[in-house]
């Protein structure tokens, strides 16, 4: 199943080219949070997924290509990412990464992205106005975690995802010795963590080690690769998370980029696909108003 997040927050079944409006399932209650519906959703999950599996009787059909659509989770209350976690990507930013002596995201563990840096694929991605800072894009799969989780052994952490996203962790790079900002800082810009453009659940994805990973600009392809390539996979990702705090339903995992990572400028389109898990297209614009202070 394909759920969406569009418009005011409503939460839909994608069926080809056709959203079904499922809002309607949802406790009323929820019209007061309409961020957080999505996370009661999948918190809810083994109610709800029946009704959902429903979507053709009970839904309201709307077009999906009329739709904005928003981030499938609006409002997780963590989106953790993987550093370095294909070998190929390290050492390919040269003096312009954090990362030291080639270590992974097994030995540097994860960083975490600002949920407020989320963007639907119904937007664009806005870089600070009149900067001259490089920015890149990095092709990722999203792992959307399904319940409450801590201290869970990688033999069991499969059982604790949800579904997956495509997600372009957009990032400003350091210039060594002249502007070297924190990292979380760098990727959590207001619409730095395009997700989208919906959540496949993780019974349409048997092997989330065996998917195409690829990213274009302006249609020429950037990065391509496997996501079996990941040095730190996506069970060893939940245990490794789950080591440190609790994951709670509807939480993010960016799993970490391949190699290709590269610039990207206003004007430009952005485009991720991964395989089984879908498509989406962003156009890269200015902000409209200028920080006050530069970047
Ligand atoms: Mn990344």
């Amino acid at each position: 199943m394909k759920i969406a997040s569009f418009e005011d927050f409503r939460v839909g079944v994608v069926d080809g080219d056709t959203v079904y409006d499922m809002t309607a399932t949802l406790p009323a209650f929820l019209a007061q949070l309409p961020r957080q519906r999505v996370n009661w959703l999948i918190a809810n999950w083994a109610t709800m997924a029946a009704p959902f599996a429903d979507y053709l009787k009970t839904g309201e059909a709307r077009p999906l290509a009329g739709l904005r659509l928003l981030p499938p989770n609006p409002a997780p209350q963590h989106v953790f990412a993987a550093p370095a976690n294909y070998q190929k990507h390290i050492g390919e930013l040269g003096t312009r990464t954090v990362t030291q002596g080639g270590r992974s995201a097994r030995e540097q563990g994860f960083f975490l992205k600002a949920p407020g840096s989320l963007v639907g694929a119904g937007n664009a991605i806005l870089l600070p106005r009149g900067s001259t800072r490089r920015f890149d894009h990095e092709s990722e799969l999203a792992v959307v975690i399904g319940r409450a989780a801590r201290n869970v052994p990688r033999e069991k952490a499969m059982e604790y995802v949800f579904g997956y996203s495509c997600l372009i962790d957009a990032t400003m790079r350091i210039e060594k010795g002249v502007a070297e900002e924190e990292r979380s800082m760098r990727k959590s810009f207001e619409t730095f963590t395009p997700m989208g453009p919906y959540i496949v659940t993780a019974d349409e994805v048997p092997d989330p080690q065996a998917l195409q990973n690829r990213l274009w600009v302006n249609g020429e392809i950037r990065q391509q690769a496997n996501t079996g390539e990941m040095i730190v996979g996506v069970a060893e990702l939940i245990e490794l998370v789950s080591s440190v705090l609790p994951l709670e339903p509807g939480d993010v995992i960016a799993s970490g980029t391949p190699e290709g990572v590269g610039p990207f400028a206003p004007g430009d389109t952005v485009k991720i696909e991964i395989q089984s898990v879908g498509s989406m297209t962003l156009d890269v614009r200015e902000c409209a108003m200028r920080a006050p202070r530069a970047y």
